[in-house]
């Protein structure tokens, strides 16, 4: 039996940079099945046909000219007592340290129906190939459940390839996670705009349809139809957007501590079992502002714990500090961005929020090209500390979203916002008279009297 110093099962991102910071210290292994591992953001642009299938596939160079094995398998069992992997063909490896980095699958929820040909889900090759594959043959609508940005950036997908959309979420606004609903009003327009049918505050409670779906029954009492008489292969589909759960089915009852979320890790991505550790979409962790578990399923998370981790197996000391899930999205000419907690989130957490607001342009009002930009910053009424922050943009965020992400993790507070130093262009920003953090944390002095 092959024995290896250090096992990953899991061929993600979690997994590739593990294979990065280790493969050419100790003799390591990453496991997983697929032919490809993917470049899941980009998903959305395959099916738009911004950008060719083959795109999103991650060269196996990665993992393998990083100085790990890479073992296109998939595991059946971990046998912790004997530290021994057995694969679905019984082939088995030995470990002296084990790394689980499953990731997460999206979530079906159990309602009649699910299982109808034409519903599906928003993840994998074969996913990506299948939904392709249709659009290609002539698809002529879609519905897809959830608002979040897996959901929205699928939907216009499908706008873009005149495939007729209707997006559903149970939520009153869209992209719930990442801004609050007022900021997500023009969003929604957007939406719209681009053809896409919202149906918010509606719950798919039912699919109907005799081998394949024929129809998306809403808790409302509506009902959203393909047309009949369609082939098989151009019939409407339904995909589920609406959430990731944890892939966990191989720990599940084997003494590894589990959350609602997950495995559960400490700051050094160990599990409760020696030498078993977990990484990534597949583990529950905190909050790095309130320190109770939220969700946090985003490569950008994933990556950091798994560099921690292997750093800290070649000798290093580090820790990792908690979900901040500084994040974005595009909607039609929007770029939108969200970091730390939601106004709603924060309440709902109990903390006394204050929000400012603030707006400018993308450049000086008076260059050519000058589009609108708008804050939200939401902050802590006793600490006066930063919570979270929202941009909606005719230009990227993902730049400003890392500086107020930073804010929050060096526990920044209003006043020090306000006095923020920044620099200023014609091309680039508003006049130096304003700077849009530093109005959003003016106007929560202002509106307080601070
Ligand atoms: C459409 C889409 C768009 C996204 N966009 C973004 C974005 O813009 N920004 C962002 O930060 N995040 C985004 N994400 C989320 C991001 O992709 C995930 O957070 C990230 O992939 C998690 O990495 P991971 O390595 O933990 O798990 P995964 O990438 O899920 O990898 C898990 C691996 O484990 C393997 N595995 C599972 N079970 C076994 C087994 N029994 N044996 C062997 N192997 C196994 C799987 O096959 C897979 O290779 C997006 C996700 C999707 C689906």
């Amino acid at each position: 039996m092959e024995k290896y110093e250090i096992v990953v099962i899991g061929g993600g991102p979690a997994g590739v940079s593990l294979a990065k910071v280790l493969g050419k210290t100790s003799k390591m292994a990453i496991i997983r099945p697929e032919d490809y591992s993917m470049i899941y953001c980009a998903l959305p642009y395959a099916i738009e046909g911004l950008i060719e299938n083959e795109k999103t596939f991650k060269s196996d160079n990665l993992v393998t000219d990083a100085g790990a094995e890479l073992i296109r398998n998939t595991v059946k069992e971990i046998d912790f007592k004997n530290k021994v992997l057995i694969f679905t063909d019984n082939v088995k490896i030995s470990f002296d340290k084990l790394i689980i980095a499953t990731g997460a699958v999206p979530f079906l929820p159990p309602i009649p129906g699910s299982t109808l040909k034409g519903v599906g889900a928003f993840k994998t090759q074969d996913d990506l190939e299948w939904i392709e594959g249709l659009v290609s043959k002539g698809l002529k609508k879609a519905v897809v459940v959830g608002a979040g940005a897996i959901g929205i950036e699928l939907a216009q997908a499908f706008s873009y390839r005149k495939v007729a959309v209707d997006l559903v979420d149970m939520g009153d606004s869209v992209l719930p996670n990442l801004v609050d609903a007022d900021m997500s009003g023009v969003l929604s327009t957007e939406l719209e705009r681009e053809w896409i049918k919202l149906h918010l505050k509606s719950k798919v409670i039912e699919l109907k349809g005799s081998e394949h779906v024929e129809s998306v029954v809403l808790d409302n009492g509506s009902t959203i139809d393909f047309e009949p008489g369609q082939g098989e292969e151009c019939a409407g589909i339904v995909i589920f957007a609406a959430g990731m759960k944890p892939e966990i089915s191989l720990v599940k009852d084997s003494g590894v501590e589990l959350g609602r979320d997950g495995i559960i890790v400490n700051d050094r991505m160990e599990t409760n079992i020696k030498d078993i550790y977990a990484v990534g979409d597949c583990t529950q962790f905190k909050s790095g502002i309130s320190g109770q578990a939220i969700s946090g399923k985003l490569a950008t998370n994933a990556v950091p714990m798994a560099k921690i981790l292997g750093f800290n197996l070649k000798g290093q000391n580090r820790s990792y500090p908690g979900f901040y899930n500084g994040a974005a999205t595009k909607v039609g000419k929007y770029f939108i961005g969200g970091t730390g907690l939601s106004e709603v989130a924060a309440k709902a957490l109990g903390y006394d929020t204050i929000c400012g607001y603030s707006e400018v342009t993308t450049k000086f009002p008076i260059m050519p090209g000058a589009k609108k930009k708008r804050m939200k910053l939401v902050a802590d009424k006793s600490t006066h500390r930063i919570l979270g922050a929202q941009i909606v943009s005719e230009e990227s965020v993902v730049g400003r979203i890392d500086l107020l992400t930073f804010a929050i993790q060096k526990k920044s507070t209003i006043e020090d916002l306000s006095a923020l130093s920044y620099a200023s262009q014609p091309h680039q920003s508003f006049y130096p008279a304003a700077n849009i953090v530093v109005l959003a944390a003016e106007d929560i002095r202002q509106k307080q009297g601070w």
